[in-house]
């Protein structure tokens, strides 16, 4: 097992394009590490520069200590798991998991090869297809074969790349609960890139959000929720997403598109001389007053429901809403900041399933 350290981490390509500004990381030995981000944030550079598939353009990579930048791949003792699974069609799986175990100077002897080709498929479920090959496997299972070459290696890390996006939903669900159970069991270090946050937070100890090539933070799915440290990591963790509703700030009270509502006292003096805020509300902390009765201290509004979206174990109310022009030029500003995410006209409440909200009702 290994403790991964990123320090300062840049990758610049030809162009002078920084597709990796600046990444320091901690990996703690058995941490699972996830790296969630748009298209594009420089997740898979940074998984591939730790692999040693890129190089580093400047910082420093650590593995237990020993700085590795110039360390070949094969001397890191990481394992990659790829998106394609990057088997070798005419080997069984017995062979493909054993292909690692083949390579190099010293050649383990056979009789360990086939016991620890015999464990993993134990693990993994693949004992009775050990002698099929990778085409007349389903997804799934080929998923595992590349897991099962992973594990014979008896690498210090795995590394997986988007491994689960060519799957169907039903089965990446399942293999989703398979790696989070094995990773667990081996209490190996894990990097997990993906673009799906249900992947992110579910299976993560901690879980780094990028934007741009830049870390933006770095913390426990719950804390990421909870404790948002910008607005694009509350707009990206949470689904549906996080509203933002402008207001403005008069005396103690923020003045928001619907409603008026006082300032917390927490952030009262932080507020002081500013004219305009962005106020998020996840959608589930917005209740249908009706089915529950407000507690004390709510602030209650009612708003025209635009469209409702029922799906059984939950509702989903849009509620248009029309900004005060005074707020207009800092919701440009955020927008553009975010990237045409932060101009919102509607937002999202999580009912209660059993609310009979109509749509065009006041609710
Ligand atoms: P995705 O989820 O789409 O795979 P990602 O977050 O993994 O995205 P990367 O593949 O790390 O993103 O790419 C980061 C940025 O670097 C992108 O803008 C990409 O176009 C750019 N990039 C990647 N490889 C090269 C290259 N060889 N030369 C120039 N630019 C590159």
């Amino acid at each position: 097992m290994a403790q991964i350290t990123l320090k300062n981490i840049c990758k610049e390509y030809g162009d002078g394009f920084k597709a990796v500004n600046d990444i320091s990381l901690d990996i703690a030995d058995g941490e699972f590490m996830i790296l969630v981000g748009p298209s594009g944030c420089g997740k898979s550079t940074t998984l591939r520069m730790v692999v040693g598939l890129e190089d580093i353009t400047s910082g420093d990579l650590e593995i237990d200590g020993r700085r590795v930048n110039d360390l070949a791949p094969k001397d890191r003792n990481l394992a990659m798991v790829f998106q394609n699974y990057a088997l070798y069609p005419h080997l069984s799986v017995r062979d493909n998991i054993a292909f690692p175990l083949r390579l190099g100077h010293n050649r383990i002897p056979e009789e360990e090869v086939d016991q620890r080709v015999r464990e993993a498929a134990e693990m993994l479920e693949l004992t009775e297809h050990l002698d099929r090959r990778p085409a007349n496997l389903s997804g799934g299972q080929r998923q595992r074969v590349a897991m099962g070459r992973a594990i014979v290696r008896d690498a210090d890390a795995f590394l997986f790349d988007e491994p689960l996006s060519n799957l169907d939903a039903k089965l990446r669900g399942q293999m989703r609960t398979e790696i989070a159970r094995l990773q667990r069991r081996l209490g190996i270090t894990t990097v997990y890139v993906t673009h799906d946050q249900t992947e992110a937070m579910t299976l993560g100890d901690r879980v780094a959000v990028m934007r741009k090539g830049v870390l933006q933070q770095c913390a426990s799915p719950r804390e990421l929720y909870e404790e948002p440290v910008n607005l694009f990591v509350a707009g990206f963790i949470g689904s549906p997403p996080m509203n933002f509703l402008p207001a403005r700030v008069r005396d103690d009270r923020l003045e928001l598109p619907m409603v008026s509502a006082p300032i917390p006292e927490g952030i009262r003096d932080e507020l002081k001389g500013t004219e305009v805020v962005v106020v998020g509300l996840r959608p589930e902390a917005i209740k249908d007053a009706e089915v529950r009765t407000p507690p004390a201290g709510a602030v209650v509004f009612s708003s025209t429901v635009d469209v409702t979206e029922w799906l059984g174990n939950e509702q989903y109310a849009y509620v248009p809403f029309a900004s005060d022009p005074a707020v207009q030029s800092t919701l440009e500003e955020l927008d553009r900041d975010l990237d045409g995410e932060g101009l919102r006209t509607q937002f999202i409440v999580n009912l209660d399933p059993s609310s009979h909200v109509l749509e065009g009702e006041e609710a």
